[in-house]
């Protein structure tokens, strides 16, 4: 039985695709299945209950998603056929209707990656429809058994996932391509997902923490990793002022966390009428 999370109850996880029908539920026993499939569902609805809710930003996060029912969150195993489009440890995260997820009246970007092979930045290309800003349900395919073989934090991948689909959520999303010394980042969504991550990195781990830079694998260096630092970049203040204007609800939650070293989210709300006025 596909579960609910216990204090986010627009927050589902579905294990069915360990149950029946697809191919890996074909290589394994009816019993081998349940097993598995019920596994998965505790593993996923014990982040969401219980290591999410004991950090600030995570909390506050999913505070934010639960406040946009009636739309939902359905979390479900990440598949082989994910793992041949978007390699062997990943997870991703797309809402159930485009233009219901992004702003009303514009045509999103399309977020298709930039095929080195062309000349052109397939970045660029719009979305066939026209935004309504309505706020879409979203679905993501994640499996923490993957990050825990590969060695990395799967909570971290998690609160990744989850911070698009707030933005789906609110009809917010929009995949405008970053440039400049912000390119790595590929567009602002990922922006708003690592920089949100980044403070729960922050928080979690303290001034030693791992933070990321861009979409990749880097790391943030030297006078980035300073809530103050960060802004000092025109490009990320500029893309941070942005963000604020569209995410008043979560900014100015996040901003009240002081037990994170990093965070730019607060230096810039906390200052938004004066220093970076
Ligand atoms: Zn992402």
């Amino acid at each position: 039985m596909p579960r609910k999370s216990r204090s986010y109850p627009n927050i589902r996880v579905n294990g069915d695709y360990f149950r029946g029908g697809g191919w890996w539920s074909r290589q394994f026993s009816s019993h081998a299945q349940e097993v598995a499939a019920a596994r998965y569902e505790k593993e996923v609805i014990d982040l969401l209950d219980q290591t999410l809710p004991q950090w600030a930003t995570s909390l506050r996060l999913l505070w934010e998603i639960k406040r946009r029912a009636p739309r939902r969150v359905c979390i479900s195993p990440y598949t082989v056929a994910d793992a041949e489009k978007f390699g062997q440890v990943n997870a991703y995260e797309t809402p159930t209707d485009g233009a219901a997820s992004a702003p009303e009246g514009v045509v999103p970007y399309g977020g298709s990656p930039d095929d080195d092979e062309t000349v052109r930045d397939e970045r660029f290309d719009l979305a066939a429809y026209s935004g309504t800003g309505k706020g879409s349900n979203s679905y993501i395919h994640f499996t923490p058994a993957l990050f825990r073989a590969a060695h990395k934090a799967a909570d971290k991948e998690l609160l990744h996932e989850l911070v698009h689909a707030l933005r789906d959520m609110e009809g917010h999303s929009n995949q405008v391509p970053t440039t400049g010394t912000i390119l790595d980042y590929e567009n602002v969504e990922e922006f708003l997902a690592v920089l949100v991550t980044n403070l729960y990195a922050s928080e979690r781990y303290g001034p030693l923490a791992q933070l990321r830079f861009g979409h990749g694998d880097d790391q943030l260096q030297g006078s980035l990793r300073t809530s103050a630092g960060f802004l000092l970049d025109a490009n990320n203040l500029r893309t941070v002022r942005t963000l604020a204007s569209q995410e008043a609800d979560l900014f100015s939650s996040l901003a009240q966390i002081r037990t994170a070293p990093f965070n730019p989210i607060a230096e810039f709300w906390n200052h938004r009428t004066t220093k970076y006025n």
